[in-house]
C-alpha cells in the first residue's frame, strides 16, 4: 500500500490520522445503518483546538475540510500561519482554500467582529446579546452569517447554552435579526461513562428542533442542522439524528493537558 504519495511530497501526511479517519467513517456508516439514515448527510467536523497547522493540513489532504475551533485567538493565529504556508506552495494554497471554519466555543460579545471575520459559521450562540452583536458585525461586513443556537440540553450549571424551555422565545428574537441565518441547534452533552446515558439528551434536542421548525416562521431559518456528538458519544448522536458530529480526540488523539499548553494559548 502506498503511503499517500501526493501529500507526502508536501509533508502534509499523517498515517495515524488516516487510520483513525477510516475507522471513524466505518463507525459513522454503522450508526447510520442502525438508524436507517444511510441516505442522510452526516457532516464530520474536525475539531482542531490545540492541533498544529501542519496536522490540520494533513487532515485537509485526507478530505477533512470542515474544521472547528473553540477560541478566536487560537483560530486567528492558525489562519495567519496557514496563510504564510499557503504563500510558499500551490498545493497548500489549494487545501487552504477548501477549509471551512466553525466556531464552537463560548464567544465574548466584544469579540464578535473578529469571529465574523474568521469563521464561516458560529455554532455557539448562547445569548441574545451575542446574537445581536454578531448580526450587527455581519451586517457591517456585508454578509449573512450562518449560526446554530447552543442549547444546554443536559441542564448542567457548568455549560453554556440556552435552557431548552427558553429556546423558542429566544429563537423568535434571533430570527428578527437581519444578518443571521439560523441553521439549527447545537449541544455539548454531559460527560457519561456510558454514551447510552446521554441518548435522552440527544433525542430531546432533536424533538426541540422539530418543534421549532413547525412553530417558528421559516424566514432566516432552515433548522436542518443538529450538531451533537463528540468522540465518545457520536454513534448514539447519529442514531438520534445528528447531522453534524464534532470530533477532536477521535481524529487527532488526546489533547495536551491544559496546564501544559503554551503560554500564548
Ligand atoms: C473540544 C470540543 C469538541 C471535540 O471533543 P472531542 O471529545 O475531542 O471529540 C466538540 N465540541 C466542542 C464544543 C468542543 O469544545
Amino acid at each position: 500500500m502506498s503511503d499517500v504519495a501526493p501529500t507526502m511530497a508536501n509533508g502534509w501526511s499523517d498515517r495515524g490520522l488516516g487510520l483513525r479517519l477510516a475507522d471513524l467513517h466505518g463507525r459513522i456508516t454503522a450508526a447510520q445503518t442502525r438508524a436507517g439514515r444511510l441516505r442522510e448527510r452526516v457532516t464530520l467536523i474536525a475539531v482542531t483546538k490545540t492541533v498544529p497547522v501542519e496536522r490540520i493540513l494533513a487532515a485537509a489532504a485526507l478530505g477533512l475540510t470542515d474544521l472547528a475551533e473553540n477560541r478566536v485567538q487560537e483560530a486567528r493565529e492558525k489562519r495567519e500561519r496557514l496563510r504564510m504556508l499557503a504563500e510558499q506552495d500551490d498545493f497548500t494554497a489549494q487545501l487552504m482554500a477548501r477549509l471551512h471554519w466553525d466556531l464552537i466555543g463560548h464567544l465574548q460579545t466584544n469579540k464578535a467582529a473578529r469571529a465574523v471575520e474568521l469563521f464561516e459559521r458560529v455554532q455557539s450562540v448562547d445569548s441574545l446579546r451575542l446574537a445581536e452583536a454578531l448580526s450587527a458585525r455581519a451586517e457591517a461586513q456585508g454578509r449573512s452569517l450562518p449560526i446554530l443556537i447552543e442549547v444546554n440540553a443536559g441542564g448542567e450549571a457548568s455549560k453554556s447554552g440556552f435552557a431548552p424551555a427558553e429556546v423558542e422565545s429566544t429563537a423568535q428574537a434571533i430570527l428578527a435579526l437581519p444578518a443571521l441565518r439560523v441553521e439549527g441547534l447545537m449541544t455539548v452533552a454531559p460527560l457519561a461513562a456510558n454514551p447510552e446515558n446521554v441518548r435522552p439528551v440527544f433525542r430531546a434536542l432533536r424533538e426541540l428542533r422539530d418543534r421549532l421548525r413547525v412553530a417558528l416562521p421559516p424566514q432566516r431559518a432552515t433548522w436542518d442542522e443538529l450538531s451533537m456528538g463528540m468522540s465518545d458519544d457520536f454513534d448514539v448522536a447519529i442514531e438520534e439524528g445528528a447531522t453534524i458530529i464534532r470530533i477532536g480526540r477521535g481524529l487527532f488523539g488526546e489533547r495536551p493537558v491544559p496546564h501544559a499548553a503554551p503560554p500564548s494559548a
